[in-house]
């Protein structure tokens, strides 16, 4: 069993190491990820320059690109052989709800997805994580379970973990995403020269955050499983506009 590891953090993020470690008891590991914090990369990859690799002191490699550049280049170029695998994460932070369409950990998940690999994206909801070894335990099982049954090949599971110790955690729970409200304003400022400066502000608050939802899991201590699928047509609304495009004549 060989599995990439990714993540959106950075090639330093604790939470990579903390699952590349556990993992390796039990897998052979290669670890491929962002020469620093990529969050909310989103699914891009970088076209417009190369990327260059660098292999750590401690065997992982960093790469100046982003999270969907790691591993598009690790399975497309780098390794010898396909990973069995991919996982991404352990993100300091959830990536929950609308956070998925942003997030570079779900984004590094999707990419091995693209390329024919089951993957896992995982996540902490907590910026400053306190027990990644809850979450690093949780993909260890989860990664056992999937050698025992597959998961269809159109899948990725994304994984969101509370902060607690795993004693505290009261199950696993199977979720869809959740919706939050419009994003805060983006916050105003100047530079040094006075000139204009915006920093985008903070995501929504939780909207919908019902029973079923990915939030409601997590706050109330329960891992939430969402299994994601890559096809955003919405099948439901195809009548609706085709109705709709009988208006327009060409
Ligand atoms: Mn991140």
């Amino acid at each position: 069993m060989h599995i990439l590891v990714s993540n959106d953090d950075g090639y330093l993020a604790p939470g990579l190491s903390a699952l590349a470690e556990k993992l390796s008891e039990s897998a052979q590991v290669t670890v491929v990820a962002p020469d620093r914090n990529r969050s909310a990369a989103s699914n891009s990859l970088t076209l417009d320059m190369p990327l260059r690799v660098k292999q750590m002191d401690n065997g992982y490699f960093s790469v100046d690109g982003t999270p969907t550049d790691c591993v598009h280049l690790a399975i497309t170029g780098l390794l010898d052989k396909d990973p069995n695998l991919v996982f991404s994460g352990i993100n300091n932070g959830e990536n929950m709800g609308d956070d998925v369409l942003y997030s570079g950990t779900v984004a590094a998940a999707t990419e091995g997805r693209f390329l024919g690999l089951p993957s896992i994206a995982i996540s902490i909801n907590s910026s400053q994580p306190r027990y990644y070894e809850t979450a690093a335990v949780i993909a260890v099982q989860l990664l056992e379970q999937l050698l025992e049954r597959e998961l269809p090949s159109d899948t990725i599971l994304n994984v969101n973990v509370p902060d607690l110790p795993l004693k505290n955690i009261k199950g696993l729970k199977a979720t869809r995403l959740g919706q939050r409200h419009r994003s805060e304003p983006v916050i105003e400022s100047r530079d040094p020269r006075n000139k204009k400066i915006f920093w985008v502000g903070p995501p929504g608050a939780q909207q919908d955050a019902g029973e079923g939802t990915d939030f409601h899991a997590v706050d109330n201590g329960f891992v939430s499983i969402t299994p994601l699928k890559i096809d955003l047509t919405n099948y439901q609304r195809l009548d609706t506009l085709t109705d709709w495009l009988k208006e327009i004549k060409l």
